[in-house]
Protein backbone atom coordinates (compact mmCIF):
# COMPACT_ATOMS: atom_id res chain seq x y z
CA UNK A 1 0.00 0.00 0.00
CA UNK A 2 1.08 3.45 -0.78
CA UNK A 3 2.35 5.99 1.87
CA UNK A 4 2.16 9.76 2.55
CA UNK A 5 5.13 11.92 3.28
CA UNK A 6 5.18 14.84 4.37
CA UNK A 7 9.06 16.03 3.51
CA UNK A 8 9.59 19.27 4.91
CA UNK A 9 12.13 21.94 3.08
CA UNK A 10 11.58 19.76 -0.19
CA UNK A 11 12.63 22.71 -2.23
CA UNK A 12 16.23 22.43 -0.67
CA UNK A 13 19.40 20.73 -2.23
CA UNK A 14 18.51 17.18 -1.01
CA UNK A 15 14.71 17.38 -0.01
CA UNK A 16 14.59 17.83 -4.02
CA UNK A 17 16.72 14.95 -4.61
CA UNK A 18 13.97 13.26 -2.07
CA UNK A 19 11.15 14.13 -3.55
CA UNK A 20 12.50 13.14 -6.91
CA UNK A 21 13.47 9.87 -5.97
CA UNK A 22 10.34 9.08 -4.23
CA UNK A 23 8.25 9.94 -6.87
CA UNK A 24 10.03 8.61 -9.71
CA UNK A 25 10.75 5.02 -8.02
CA UNK A 26 7.78 4.43 -5.75
CA UNK A 27 3.97 4.39 -5.78
CA UNK A 28 3.71 6.71 -3.06
CA UNK A 29 2.40 10.10 -1.98
CA UNK A 30 4.65 13.31 -1.35
CA UNK A 31 3.64 16.27 0.39
CA UNK A 32 6.55 19.10 0.45
CA UNK A 33 6.25 21.77 2.57
CA UNK A 34 8.64 24.62 2.17
CA UNK A 35 9.22 28.40 3.22
CA UNK A 36 11.06 28.92 -0.39
CA UNK A 37 14.13 30.66 1.39
CA UNK A 38 16.56 32.42 -1.14
CA UNK A 39 17.99 28.31 -0.35
CA UNK A 40 14.29 27.08 -1.71
CA UNK A 41 13.45 26.57 -5.57
CA UNK A 42 10.82 25.11 -6.99
CA UNK A 43 12.98 24.56 -10.25
CA UNK A 44 14.47 21.45 -8.27
CA UNK A 45 11.28 20.37 -9.05
CA UNK A 46 10.27 20.81 -12.23
CA UNK A 47 11.00 16.85 -13.32
CA UNK A 48 8.38 15.85 -11.10
CA UNK A 49 5.72 18.77 -10.79
CA UNK A 50 3.36 17.79 -12.70
CA UNK A 51 3.08 14.21 -11.14
CA UNK A 52 -0.45 14.21 -9.57
CA UNK A 53 1.27 12.08 -6.70
CA UNK A 54 3.73 15.38 -5.90
CA UNK A 55 1.97 18.01 -3.82
CA UNK A 56 3.64 20.81 -3.04
CA UNK A 57 2.30 23.52 0.04
CA UNK A 58 4.24 27.18 0.59
CA UNK A 59 4.45 27.08 4.44
CA UNK A 60 6.89 28.21 7.14
CA UNK A 61 7.75 24.84 10.20
CA UNK A 62 7.32 27.99 12.70
CA UNK A 63 3.96 28.58 12.35
CA UNK A 64 2.20 26.33 13.89
CA UNK A 65 -1.37 27.14 12.65
CA UNK A 66 -0.36 26.05 9.16
CA UNK A 67 1.45 22.79 10.42
CA UNK A 68 -1.74 21.11 12.22
CA UNK A 69 -3.60 21.72 8.99
CA UNK A 70 -1.51 20.18 7.36
CA UNK A 71 -1.50 17.30 9.30
CA UNK A 72 -5.30 17.46 9.28
CA UNK A 73 -5.37 17.59 5.54
CA UNK A 74 -2.86 15.05 4.28
CA UNK A 75 -2.93 12.20 7.41
CA UNK A 76 0.73 11.49 6.71
CA UNK A 77 2.16 8.09 7.50
CA UNK A 78 5.66 9.08 7.72
CA UNK A 79 7.36 12.94 8.36
CA UNK A 80 10.76 13.61 7.28
CA UNK A 81 12.27 17.16 8.58
CA UNK A 82 14.68 18.64 6.14
CA UNK A 83 13.86 22.26 6.34
CA UNK A 84 16.53 24.07 8.16
CA UNK A 85 18.95 27.23 7.61
CA UNK A 86 22.30 25.28 6.66
CA UNK A 87 25.17 27.47 5.30
CA UNK A 88 27.27 27.53 8.37
CA UNK A 89 28.92 30.80 7.25
CA UNK A 90 25.63 33.15 7.20
CA UNK A 91 25.06 31.55 10.82
CA UNK A 92 27.86 32.89 11.89
CA UNK A 93 27.25 36.20 10.32
CA UNK A 94 23.46 36.44 10.84
CA UNK A 95 22.23 33.49 13.60
CA UNK A 96 18.74 34.66 14.36
CA UNK A 97 17.07 32.75 11.41
CA UNK A 98 19.08 29.28 12.25
CA UNK A 99 17.34 29.72 15.80
CA UNK A 100 14.03 29.92 14.57
CA UNK A 101 13.98 27.75 11.62
CA UNK A 102 16.27 24.83 13.29
CA UNK A 103 15.24 24.81 16.72
CA UNK A 104 11.58 26.44 16.94
CA UNK A 105 10.81 25.15 13.72
CA UNK A 106 11.44 21.91 14.81
CA UNK A 107 9.79 22.21 18.00
CA UNK A 108 6.62 23.14 16.36
CA UNK A 109 7.01 20.31 13.80
CA UNK A 110 7.04 18.09 16.69
CA UNK A 111 4.10 18.99 18.66
CA UNK A 112 2.02 19.29 15.12
CA UNK A 113 3.08 15.36 14.88
CA UNK A 114 2.58 14.57 18.26
CA UNK A 115 -1.07 16.21 18.16
CA UNK A 116 -2.02 14.71 15.12
CA UNK A 117 -0.14 11.08 16.00
CA UNK A 118 -2.54 11.43 19.59
CA UNK A 119 -5.73 11.65 17.47
CA UNK A 120 -4.91 8.29 14.90
CA UNK A 121 -5.75 5.17 15.67
CA UNK A 122 -5.24 1.41 14.96
CA UNK A 123 -2.76 1.06 11.87
CA UNK A 124 -2.36 4.47 11.28
CA UNK A 125 -0.52 4.87 14.52
CA UNK A 126 1.27 1.81 14.97
CA UNK A 127 3.04 2.71 11.70
CA UNK A 128 3.59 6.71 12.36
CA UNK A 129 7.13 8.03 11.83
CA UNK A 130 8.72 10.81 12.43
CA UNK A 131 11.97 11.09 11.06
CA UNK A 132 14.12 13.88 11.77
CA UNK A 133 17.36 15.11 9.19
CA UNK A 134 20.59 16.03 10.55
CA UNK A 135 24.45 16.24 10.48
CA UNK A 136 27.57 14.84 11.54
CA UNK A 137 28.88 18.41 12.25
CA UNK A 138 26.74 18.06 15.70
CA UNK A 139 29.38 15.96 17.17
CA UNK A 140 32.28 18.70 16.61
CA UNK A 141 35.97 18.19 15.23
CA UNK A 142 37.85 15.08 15.17
CA UNK A 143 41.79 15.09 15.23
CA UNK A 144 43.74 14.59 12.29
CA UNK A 145 43.67 10.47 13.34
CA UNK A 146 41.35 7.33 12.51
CA UNK A 147 38.97 7.87 15.05
CA UNK A 148 35.61 7.99 13.57
CA UNK A 149 32.26 9.62 14.93
CA UNK A 150 29.84 6.83 15.87
CA UNK A 151 26.09 7.31 17.03
CA UNK A 152 27.63 7.54 20.84
CA UNK A 153 30.00 10.56 19.92
CA UNK A 154 28.67 13.28 22.55
CA UNK A 155 27.75 16.61 20.89
CA UNK A 156 30.40 19.22 20.91
CA UNK A 157 28.74 21.43 18.09
CA UNK A 158 31.17 24.39 17.33
CA UNK A 159 29.36 26.57 14.36
CA UNK A 160 25.83 28.51 15.21
CA UNK A 161 24.44 25.96 12.79
CA UNK A 162 25.36 23.35 14.06
CA UNK A 163 24.82 23.73 17.64
CA UNK A 164 20.94 24.43 16.23
CA UNK A 165 20.99 21.88 14.78
CA UNK A 166 21.87 19.70 17.79
CA UNK A 167 19.19 21.37 19.82
CA UNK A 168 16.72 20.38 17.38
CA UNK A 169 18.22 16.59 17.49
CA UNK A 170 17.99 16.99 21.52
CA UNK A 171 14.33 18.20 21.36
CA UNK A 172 13.05 15.08 18.77
CA UNK A 173 14.56 12.93 21.72
CA UNK A 174 12.65 14.04 24.34
CA UNK A 175 9.90 13.98 22.03
CA UNK A 176 10.70 10.87 21.85
CA UNK A 177 11.41 9.44 25.57
CA UNK A 178 8.66 11.93 27.08
CA UNK A 179 5.91 11.25 25.04
CA UNK A 180 6.64 8.32 23.11
CA UNK A 181 6.55 9.65 19.57
CA UNK A 182 7.60 7.58 17.29
CA UNK A 183 10.87 8.99 15.91
CA UNK A 184 13.66 8.21 14.06
CA UNK A 185 17.30 10.65 13.47
CA UNK A 186 19.96 10.25 10.87
CA UNK A 187 23.41 12.53 11.22
CA UNK A 188 24.98 13.12 7.54
CA UNK A 189 28.19 13.72 5.83
CA UNK A 190 28.60 16.87 3.77
CA UNK A 191 26.03 16.06 0.53
CA UNK A 192 27.18 17.01 -3.10
CA UNK A 193 25.79 16.48 -6.05
CA UNK A 194 23.12 18.51 -8.96
CA UNK A 195 20.88 21.30 -7.69
CA UNK A 196 23.35 22.81 -4.51
CA UNK A 197 23.01 25.95 -3.62
CA UNK A 198 25.80 28.08 -5.70
CA UNK A 199 27.02 29.30 -2.37
CA UNK A 200 28.53 26.06 -0.91
CA UNK A 201 31.89 24.61 -1.16
CA UNK A 202 31.73 22.39 -4.60
CA UNK A 203 29.50 24.68 -6.64
CA UNK A 204 31.82 27.58 -5.60
CA UNK A 205 34.76 25.76 -7.05
CA UNK A 206 33.13 24.34 -10.41
CA UNK A 207 31.06 27.83 -10.99
CA UNK A 208 34.26 29.83 -10.18
CA UNK A 209 36.47 28.15 -12.07
CA UNK A 210 34.01 28.39 -15.36
CA UNK A 211 34.28 31.76 -14.83
CA UNK A 212 37.72 31.89 -14.38
CA UNK A 213 37.03 33.62 -11.18
CA UNK A 214 39.74 32.84 -7.84
CA UNK A 215 38.98 29.37 -6.53
CA UNK A 216 38.99 30.55 -2.52
CA UNK A 217 39.95 28.00 -0.22
CA UNK A 218 39.60 28.73 3.84
CA UNK A 219 43.25 28.49 5.78
CA UNK A 220 45.69 26.00 4.30
CA UNK A 221 42.80 23.82 2.96
CA UNK A 222 43.94 20.80 4.92
CA UNK A 223 40.39 20.53 6.43
CA UNK A 224 39.04 17.25 6.06
CA UNK A 225 35.53 16.03 5.34
CA UNK A 226 33.87 12.79 4.45
CA UNK A 227 32.18 13.91 1.27
CA UNK A 228 28.58 12.15 -0.09
CA UNK A 229 27.01 12.46 -3.18
CA UNK A 230 22.97 12.95 -2.61
CA UNK A 231 21.56 10.28 -4.45
CA UNK A 232 23.03 8.11 -1.66
CA UNK A 233 22.03 9.95 1.40
CA UNK A 234 18.43 10.10 0.03
CA UNK A 235 18.37 6.45 -0.69
CA UNK A 236 19.76 6.14 3.45
CA UNK A 237 17.19 8.13 4.38
CA UNK A 238 14.34 6.38 2.34
CA UNK A 239 15.73 3.24 4.25
CA UNK A 240 15.54 4.81 7.73
CA UNK A 241 12.26 6.27 7.25
CA UNK A 242 10.64 2.51 5.97
CA UNK A 243 12.94 0.13 8.26
CA UNK A 244 15.00 1.95 10.78
CA UNK A 245 14.74 0.68 14.80
CA UNK A 246 12.11 3.49 16.09
CA UNK A 247 13.95 5.92 19.17
CA UNK A 248 17.70 5.26 17.15
CA UNK A 249 20.21 7.06 15.04
CA UNK A 250 21.52 6.63 12.39
CA UNK A 251 24.75 8.22 11.13
CA UNK A 252 25.15 8.47 7.06
CA UNK A 253 28.97 8.91 5.20
CA UNK A 254 30.05 8.06 2.39
CA UNK A 255 33.66 6.87 3.52
CA UNK A 256 35.05 9.19 1.32
CA UNK A 257 37.87 11.48 3.70
CA UNK A 258 39.40 14.03 1.34
CA UNK A 259 41.21 17.56 2.41
CA UNK A 260 39.13 20.51 0.97
CA UNK A 261 42.39 21.26 -1.30
CA UNK A 262 42.68 18.17 -2.74
CA UNK A 263 38.60 18.54 -3.22
CA UNK A 264 39.62 21.76 -5.19
CA UNK A 265 42.74 19.96 -7.20
CA UNK A 266 40.21 17.06 -8.25
CA UNK A 267 37.94 19.28 -9.89
CA UNK A 268 40.15 21.28 -11.62
CA UNK A 269 41.57 18.26 -12.84
CA UNK A 270 38.71 17.13 -14.15
CA UNK A 271 37.98 20.17 -15.44
CA UNK A 272 41.10 20.56 -17.73
CA UNK A 273 39.74 17.25 -19.17
CA UNK A 274 36.46 18.03 -19.96
CA UNK A 275 36.48 21.84 -20.60
CA UNK A 276 39.85 22.30 -21.56
CA UNK A 277 41.19 26.01 -21.33
CA UNK A 278 42.06 27.97 -24.08
CA UNK A 279 43.57 31.38 -22.48
CA UNK A 280 46.56 32.81 -22.91
CA UNK A 281 47.08 34.11 -19.48
CA UNK A 282 45.45 30.80 -17.71
CA UNK A 283 46.41 27.36 -18.33
CA UNK A 284 44.79 25.06 -15.50
CA UNK A 285 42.25 25.54 -13.43
CA UNK A 286 44.43 24.92 -10.30
CA UNK A 287 46.26 28.12 -11.13
CA UNK A 288 42.77 30.26 -9.89
CA UNK A 289 43.01 29.08 -6.51
CA UNK A 290 43.62 31.49 -3.50
CA UNK A 291 43.73 30.91 -0.01
CA UNK A 292 41.74 33.13 1.99
CA UNK A 293 41.39 33.84 5.65
CA UNK A 294 40.54 30.50 7.70
CA UNK A 295 36.54 30.59 8.95
CA UNK A 296 36.47 31.05 12.61
CA UNK A 297 35.90 28.08 14.92
CA UNK A 298 36.74 25.74 11.58
CA UNK A 299 36.46 22.23 12.52
CA UNK A 300 39.56 20.06 11.30
CA UNK A 301 38.11 16.99 10.71
CA UNK A 302 34.48 14.85 10.20
CA UNK A 303 34.11 11.71 9.75
CA UNK A 304 31.87 9.43 10.01
CA UNK A 305 31.37 5.44 11.16
CA UNK A 306 28.55 4.40 8.81
CA UNK A 307 28.29 0.70 10.27
CA UNK A 308 25.32 1.09 12.18
CA UNK A 309 23.39 1.68 8.78
CA UNK A 310 25.13 -0.39 6.67
CA UNK A 311 24.58 -3.60 9.32
CA UNK A 312 20.73 -2.63 9.87
CA UNK A 313 19.93 -1.63 6.66
CA UNK A 314 22.12 -2.94 4.45
CA UNK A 315 23.12 0.31 3.13
CA UNK A 316 25.75 1.41 1.16
CA UNK A 317 26.71 4.35 -1.34
CA UNK A 318 26.83 3.68 -4.77
CA UNK A 319 29.16 6.09 -5.83
CA UNK A 320 32.46 7.27 -5.13
CA UNK A 321 33.85 10.59 -4.38
CA UNK A 322 35.61 10.33 -8.54
CA UNK A 323 32.01 8.58 -10.41
CA UNK A 324 30.12 10.97 -8.39
CA UNK A 325 32.12 14.43 -8.31
CA UNK A 326 32.54 14.00 -12.20
CA UNK A 327 28.37 13.56 -12.46
CA UNK A 328 27.94 16.93 -10.76
CA UNK A 329 30.78 18.83 -12.39
CA UNK A 330 28.78 17.47 -15.27
CA UNK A 331 25.37 18.77 -14.19
CA UNK A 332 26.37 21.82 -13.68
CA UNK A 333 27.96 22.21 -17.14
CA UNK A 334 24.93 21.42 -18.51
CA UNK A 335 22.46 22.86 -16.33
CA UNK A 336 24.43 26.77 -16.48
CA UNK A 337 20.89 28.36 -16.48
CA UNK A 338 19.86 26.49 -12.89
CA UNK A 339 22.86 28.25 -11.70
CA UNK A 340 22.12 31.40 -13.40
CA UNK A 341 18.80 32.00 -11.23
CA UNK A 342 20.89 33.05 -8.57
CA UNK A 343 24.21 34.19 -9.69
CA UNK A 344 25.19 36.79 -12.16
CA UNK A 345 27.01 34.20 -13.79
CA UNK A 346 30.05 35.82 -16.50
CA UNK A 347 30.72 33.22 -18.73
CA UNK A 348 31.44 35.36 -21.71
CA UNK A 349 35.42 35.72 -20.59
CA UNK A 350 36.93 34.43 -23.12
CA UNK A 351 35.76 33.63 -27.05
CA UNK A 352 37.09 30.66 -27.03
CA UNK A 353 35.31 28.78 -24.12
CA UNK A 354 32.13 30.81 -24.70
CA UNK A 355 31.88 28.62 -28.27
CA UNK A 356 32.55 25.58 -26.01
CA UNK A 357 29.77 26.09 -23.07
P1 LIG B 1 19.13 23.72 1.76
O1 LIG B 1 19.56 24.98 2.43
O2 LIG B 1 19.53 23.47 0.34
O3 LIG B 1 17.53 23.60 1.81
C1 LIG B 1 16.78 23.93 2.95
C2 LIG B 1 15.32 24.07 2.52
O4 LIG B 1 14.57 24.39 3.70
C3 LIG B 1 15.09 25.21 1.52
O5 LIG B 1 14.26 24.76 0.47
C4 LIG B 1 14.40 26.29 2.35
O6 LIG B 1 13.51 27.10 1.59
C5 LIG B 1 13.67 25.45 3.38
N1 LIG B 1 13.37 26.20 4.61
C6 LIG B 1 14.20 26.98 5.32
N2 LIG B 1 13.56 27.51 6.37
C7 LIG B 1 12.29 27.02 6.34
C8 LIG B 1 11.14 27.18 7.17
N3 LIG B 1 11.17 27.97 8.26
N4 LIG B 1 10.01 26.52 6.85
C9 LIG B 1 9.95 25.73 5.74
N5 LIG B 1 10.99 25.56 4.90
C10 LIG B 1 12.16 26.19 5.21
O7 LIG B 1 19.63 22.56 2.71
P2 LIG B 1 20.12 21.08 2.36
O8 LIG B 1 21.57 21.12 2.08
O9 LIG B 1 19.20 20.47 1.38
O10 LIG B 1 19.94 20.38 3.78
C11 LIG B 1 18.70 19.78 4.14
C12 LIG B 1 18.82 19.22 5.54
O11 LIG B 1 19.87 18.26 5.60
C13 LIG B 1 19.12 20.28 6.60
O12 LIG B 1 18.38 19.97 7.74
C14 LIG B 1 20.60 20.10 6.87
O13 LIG B 1 20.93 20.46 8.19
C15 LIG B 1 20.78 18.61 6.64
N6 LIG B 1 22.12 18.19 6.19
C16 LIG B 1 22.69 18.79 5.10
C17 LIG B 1 23.95 18.35 4.68
C18 LIG B 1 24.62 18.96 3.47
O14 LIG B 1 25.79 18.64 3.20
N7 LIG B 1 23.96 19.79 2.68
C19 LIG B 1 24.61 17.33 5.37
C20 LIG B 1 23.98 16.75 6.46
C21 LIG B 1 22.73 17.18 6.86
Amino acid sequence: MSKTYLITGGAGFIGSALCRMIINETNDIVINIDKLTYAGNLESLSLIEKNERFNFEKIDICNSDDIANIFDTWQPDVVINLAAESHVDRSIKKPDSFIQTNIVGTYVLLEGARGYWGSLKGAKRKNFRFHHVSTDEVYGDLENDKTLFTEETPYAPSSPYSASKASSDHLVRAWQRTYGLPTLITNCSNNYGPFQFPEKLIPVIILNALQLKKIPVYGDGNQIRDWLYVEDHVRALIAVAKHGALGSTYNIGGYNEIKNIEVVRLICSILDKIKPLKNKNIKKYEELIEFIEDRAGHDIRYAIDASKISKELSWFPKETFITGIEKTIRWYLENLNWSSQFLNLNLEFDNTNKETL
